[in-house]
């Protein structure tokens, strides 16, 4: 399928809901296009293995919690729990077997942010990212650097590298070449399936329609010591602008940097478009502009994933994929639940 939502997840997102009166379909472009004619909040949307994030900022903001507080809180879960490979505790390590954490917030009504990358041994980037907006002049600190500020914030250093996260590495160590000494127990036959990607963002809106934004990850696991993704990159990973609305990106990093995806999408909705719209024009921008041949099924279709999630001021939502199959979470006066993300190619 060309360079539109596919059908059937159009299909599946616009009647497979339980919420499926709420939505209403619209047209962008030349694309049939679904987003929530939402009710304003407290309302927080996040990728799909955000759920127990999204359920914990909803809470915490019926309760009067700052918005940006309530989502790093959310996401401060997903970052402790070793189950998760992707975010924080457990995340698979770079190529050397050492955990490198990226985040990001952004706080929309003092229009603030602060960032981490590369840091080491500390279970929440997030909140270190939210004590580098509140307490420094600065908005993003690296490496060493941030680690010794987590420190003298009281954060504990940790050994983040879990049994099965280090078993995960060794694993594709060994089955990474037939042309080095390291050999598997199944003689180097053995091809680890891991999903090398995964990040958990969060964006929240507040009962009076204020807006934050939160990315935080292990980043690309086995990557280049030192790589960066797009997560901690305040308008890549994630981007938060109280007169409009939230984006935030997981999946592919670079591609997310070379478009400035969040704040583009934000930019898209600043002029105009539905949050799904905004989502959808950014994914294809990132399509086209795609010409590296190992990046390419074929001319024009990537063959990585990039989702993107924008949630407006007003409490529209909305979700879309490069490739099928990815679910984004939401949790509104509604209640807590999965929704599936529409995707630009089949
Ligand atoms: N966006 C993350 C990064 O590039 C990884 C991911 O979400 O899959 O570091």
């Amino acid at each position: 399928m060309s360079q539109r939502v596919s059908r059937r997840n159009f299909l599946r997102t616009t009647f497979g809901s339980a919420l499926g009166a709420a939505f209403a379909p619209s047209v962008a472009a030349g694309t049939r296009v679904v987003s929530r004619s939402g009710a304003a909040g407290p309302i927080a949307i996040s990728s799909g293995n955000g759920l127990r994030a999204t359920t914990r900022a909803v809470q915490l903001m019926r309760d009067g919690t700052d918005v940006l507080v309530s989502a790093v809180s959310g996401v401060n879960i997903i970052e402790a729990d070793p189950e998760d490979m992707t975010v924080g505790y457990g995340g698979l390590p770079n190529e050397e077997g050492i955990v490198e954490l990226d985040a990001s917030v952004m706080h929309g009504p003092t229009h603030r942010a602060g960032a981490v990358a590369g840091i080491r041994e500390i279970m929440h980037p997030a909140t270190v990212a939210l004590r580098v907006m509140e307490s420094t002049d600065h908005v993003m600190l690296v490496g060493e650097g941030a680690q010794r500020f987590a420190v003298a914030h009281g954060f504990p250093r940790e050994n983040l590298l879990t049994e099965k996260a280090r078993k995960v590495w060794i694993r594709w160590k060994e089955s990474r070449s037939d042309r080095d000494d390291w050999i598997s127990p199944e003689e180097s036959g053995f091809a680890p399936l891991i999903e090398k990607g995964g990040t958990v963002h969060c964006s929240a809106l507040d009962a009076s329609g204020d807006l934050g934004g939160v990315t935080t990850t292990s980043g690309l696991a086995f990557k280049i010591p030192g790589r960066v993704g797009d997560s901690p990159i305040v308008g890549a990973g994630m981007f938060v602008d109280n007169e409009v609305g939230s984006a935030g990106a997981t999946g592919r990093g670079e591609s997310v940097i070379l478009t400035a995806g969040s704040a583009s999408i934000v930019a898209a909705m600043r002029r105009g478009l539905e949050p799904l719209e905004a989502c959808l024009e950014v994914l294809r921008r990132i399509a086209r502009s795609t010409r590296s041949k190992h990046l390419l099924e074929k001319p024009g279709r990537p063959n990585f994933n990039v989702t993107f999630y924008a949630l407006r001021k007003d409490g529209q939502y909305g979700s879309a994929s490069m490739l099928p199959g990815k679910q984004f979470a939401v949790s509104d006066a509604s209640g807590n639940r999965l929704e599936d993300c529409p995707s630009l190619f089949e």
